[in-house]
């Protein structure tokens, strides 16, 4: 089994190193910054789950709510051994800045659950779930919060938790988004955010003179947001995908990667090294190849100053992944000239295609996957020239700009509610 390093700083601490940041450019009240960096309802449970072979084993679970201010909170769960509070609460706090950014009608949560489930069976998988959803469904609900899939969850376990909350709450299919179509999903809502990813990039492309056709990405991590971004790229954007990388290593072809076979490749559950149709490489080795675009779509905290920041090679980095960036990688960037695409502009497209997929629950109605990938692009856009135009206004990074667009909305909508 691979066992993967944890990151250098919390997700929890990203989050409060950037947020200060916008908060003094748009002069935020004191007590303000403390309502928005605290969390509104935190919730630790325990879940004992019965293994295939009799045992009992006990793992620790997560759902956090940062802020509720705007709407249901909304955010995924992630299956993970190094899932934890602080990491889960740093992402909860990333949901509320980009469901604001993107101007769809929720707060920001998320769930996690200490656990590596490439060691359970399927079977303990859905126990795992089923117990976990059983011990926090009290703070669930279509207008309390509804969950999604994020690292290592996927339809299937939406389809489980579903049917878990529906056992006791009767049919809720707004309970939880990024379901099987089958059963009340939104066609398009698999692809959303490397879809999102993509269209963020062709307008930056457009805007600072990167076009996507013809031009090299580079892509860690292979699974919903990478695997998807890499298919549209090449399909839709004639961009040439030139190494990607999952768990186990990577994979590198400087006349571009076939990535129809590639996926054919790893939906056999074969690792992207072991592809015949490009050279291997290591994780590390990754950072080194010099292109256009480099989007990490795996895990946070993977652009460090230690590791790569101060030699990766690209004309921009677009946050696929949440929280991939340490602050201090994202001020060595700057400094070299390197702009960041933020995580919660680029990958915001899963959750506004969610909440596309929870207003059809709600009314019992299903879009075509031309109106969602429509609709998708045009509040994406909308967000993006937002930032790009406020971050030329006050000369500041996207970041800092996306930030400040999103904590003026909530810092609005609790002054409104009274506080
Ligand atoms: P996933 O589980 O489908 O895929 C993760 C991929 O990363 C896999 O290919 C895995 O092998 C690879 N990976 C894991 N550790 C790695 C490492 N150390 N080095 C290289 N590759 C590694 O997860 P996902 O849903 O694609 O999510 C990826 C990131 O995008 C996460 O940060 C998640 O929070 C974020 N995100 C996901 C969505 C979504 O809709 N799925 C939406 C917004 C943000």
């Amino acid at each position: 089994m691979t066992v993967i390093s944890p990151p250098v700083m919390s997700g929890k601490a990203i989050a409060r190193n950037q947020f200060d940041r916008a908060a003094d450019l748009i002069g935020l009240e004191s007590y303000m910054r403390r309502i928005l960096t605290a969390p509104f309802r935190e919730v630790q449970v325990e879940i004992p789950v019965r293994m295939d072979d009799g045992r009992i084993e006990v793992f620790t679970g997560y759902r956090i709510q940062h802020n509720g201010a705007r709407g249901p909170c909304k955010g995924g769960i992630r299956y993970h051994p190094h899932a934890d509070h602080d990491e889960v609460l740093g992402l909860a706090t990333i949901m509320t800045w980009k469901t604001a950014l993107m101007d769809i009608p929720f707060g920001g949560a998320k769930g996690g659950v200490a656990v590596d489930p490439r060691g359970l069976s399927p079977l303990e998988l859905e126990r795992l779930t089923r117990r976990f959803i059983q011990r926090i469904s009290i703070v669930l609900g279509p207008y309390r919060d509804i969950p999604a899939p994020d690292v290592n969850t996927n339809a299937q376990v939406m389809a489980w938790i579903l049917d878990e909350y529906s056992s006791r709450q009767g049919y809720t299919p707004a309970v939880v988004t990024g379901k099987p179509v089958s059963l009340g999903g939104s066609l398009g809502r698999d692809e959303a955010t490397g879809r999102g990813v993509m269209y963020v990039m062709m307008e930056y492309g457009r805007d600072f003179g990167i076009p996507l056709k013809g031009s090299r990405v580079v892509i860690q991590g292979f699974g919903n947001v990478g695997g998807h971004l890499a298919r549209l790229l090449v399909a839709e954007a004639g961009a040439t995908v030139i190494a990607v990388s999952d768990v186990d290593g990577g994979i590198v072809n400087e006349r571009g990667l076939d990535i129809p076979g590639l996926l054919a490749h790893t939906a056999e559950r074969r690792p992207i090294s072991a592809w015949r149709g490009g050279g291997a490489i290591s994780n590390d080795d990754l950072w080194s190849v010099k292109c256009d675009w480099l989007v990490p779509a795996a895990l946070g905290g993977v652009i460090t100053r230690e590791k790569n920041a101060k030699t990766i090679e690209c004309r921009v980095v677009v946050e696929g992944a949440n929280g991939p960036t340490t602050p201090t990688a994202d001020l060595i960037l700057a400094e070299r000239g390197i702009p960041v695409i933020p995580d919660f502009l680029a990958n915001a497209g899963g959750v506004t295609v969610s909440y596309y997929e929870w207003a059809q629950n709600l009314q019992q109605y299903r879009w075509t996957h031309e109106k969602v990938n429509d609709e998708l692009r045009t509040t994406i856009v909308k967000a993006y020239t937002a930032v790009r135009d406020l971050a030329k206004e006050r000369a500041v990074t996207f970041r800092t700009a996306a930030y400040a667009i999103a904590l003026q909305r909530v810092a609005e909508a609790e002054r409104l509610r009274g506080n």
